[in-house]
């Protein structure tokens, strides 16, 4: 498996079929190599120029002088007793990211990371609390579902998954580090290649992007993509959801939805769904007087509603809803004619649920160092990161 390297070939693993194209033009060969050396990435999972047999040998030498198909290098992997198998991975620069992978019954979920860190800073988000260091490239984005093949042994035609054995990925979700829209560029570049017939070739409905509201690049994401989107909302209004997602503040919910409504006429009117994630948290946003809000304000809106029970992390003392509270807003929303489904926690033993990723990001902002300087000043008054009697939101520098 290749390693990242240090040198100036051309890394050609984030490359699309258009920008293959564009490349083997510019070395003077045919555009329709693209289509080949594509296939053989991302169908075969080959690194090696020289196994690309409907190559000429000439052009295979070329490209071993000249290029690269380079992935992050995986500094752990590890397998929680669920079935989710988490791996951190080292990008270049030094940071590290974080994968997940959820077996599930009918399907096999990968959590893609498009960020080291986060500019955003949500009150009740892990990867928030570490800061921001940099865009993650088209290369390292894609490199995480190549990885992840490569690590169940899926690129290897003649072996059948036997019965119950996990590996199989039949679904994206933009849902590990980062804000997928603030990276816009590379993440189409990867979910491109996602969804590739030549590449990975996974529907576009099984393709999801995950937004904390980033409105202006919303509505450019039509024009470049057509995948599932999810919106996380989090609070039904914009007083409380200032206090989650800060960059409600900027973007408030109505142009928020009135945004994703855009994007969802685009790309498949009525036949498609806006996923709504809502991470309960404890006496915050789980009341059953929010939930007849958030009824209330989807009422008009084609789409299901993902309640995700807060993740805890050291960072936080936010905690999770009882199960009566997290089924009580259930019922409030289905009574009022919604779909809404509990996402079941996983691999909460190897830290990998739903906003625990972290990795170790080398953070140009500073703010994760304030944020364990304002915990250690706390920590006299009880024991660290355990819930006090009133949750409170961080402040935020
Ligand atoms: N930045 C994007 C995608 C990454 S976060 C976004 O915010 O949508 C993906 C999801 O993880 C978000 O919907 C958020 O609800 C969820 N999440 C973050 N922190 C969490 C936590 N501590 N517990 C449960 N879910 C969390
Ligand atoms: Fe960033 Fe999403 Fe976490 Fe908010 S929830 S800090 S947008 S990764």
């Amino acid at each position: 498996m290749p390693t990242t390297a240090v040198n100036n070939r051309t890394n050609l693993l984030g490359k699309t079929e258009a920008q293959l194209r564009d490349y083997f033009v510019s070395l003077g060969e045919k555009p329709f190599r693209a289509k080949q050396v594509l296939k053989w990435i991302h169908q075969a999972g080959i690194s090696d120029f020289a196994a690309m047999t409907d190559l000429s040998v000439a052009l295979r030498e070329k490209l071993a002088n000249v290029a690269e198909i380079s992935a992050p290098d995986i500094v752990s992997q590890r397998d929680s007793k669920d079935g989710t198998r988490k791996w951190v991975l080292r990008v270049s620069g030094g940071s590290c990211v974080e994968t997940v992978y959820i077996p599930e019954a009918d399907r096999g979920t990968l959590c893609v990371s498009s960020q080291v860190g986060c500019s955003l800073d949500c009150s009740f988000c892990a990867t928030g609390k570490q800061g921001f260091m940099r865009d993650l490239g088209a290369a390292e984005i894609i490199g995480q579902l190549w990885l992840a093949k490569h690590s169940f042994n899926t690129y290897d035609a003649s072996r059948e998954l036997a019965d119950g054995e996990h590996g199989k990925i039949t679904n994206v979700v933009m849902m590990g580090m980062g804000e997928p829209l603030l990276n816009f560029d590379n993440v189409v570049s990867a979910m491109n290649l996602m969804m590739d017939d030549n590449a990975h070739g996974l529907s576009k409905r099984r393709v999801t992007l995950s937004t904390s509201g980033v409105v202006p690049m919303l509505d450019k994401l039509s024009e470049a993509s057509d995948c599932a989107l999810a919106v996380s909302l989090h609070a039904p209004n914009d007083e409380l959801r200032n206090e989650l997602v800060p960059i409600n503040k900027k973007y408030p919910i109505a142009m928020l939805m009135d945004s994703a409504q855009r994007y969802m006429d685009a790309v498949g009117g009525n036949k498609r769904v806006i996923t709504i994630e809502y991470t309960l948290i404890d006496q915050v946003n789980d009341s059953l007087q929010l939930a007849q809000q958030l009824a209330q304000l989807l009422k008009n809106v084609p789409c299901k509603i993902n309640l995700i029970p807060f993740n805890p992390f050291p960072l936080s003392d936010y905690r999770r809803p009882s199960n009566n509270r997290i089924h009580a807003f259930q019922r409030v929303l289905r009574e009022a004619g919604h779909i809404a489904h509990i996402r079941t926690t996983r691999g909460e033993d190897i830290d990998a649920a739903c906003g625990q990723l972290a990795g170790e990001v080398l953070d140009r902002t500073r703010r994760s160092e304030r944020y364990r300087q304002a915990q250690g000043n706390s920590e006299g008054a009880g024991p660290a990161g355990a819930a006090t009697a009133e949750p409170h939101i961080f402040a935020r520098g």
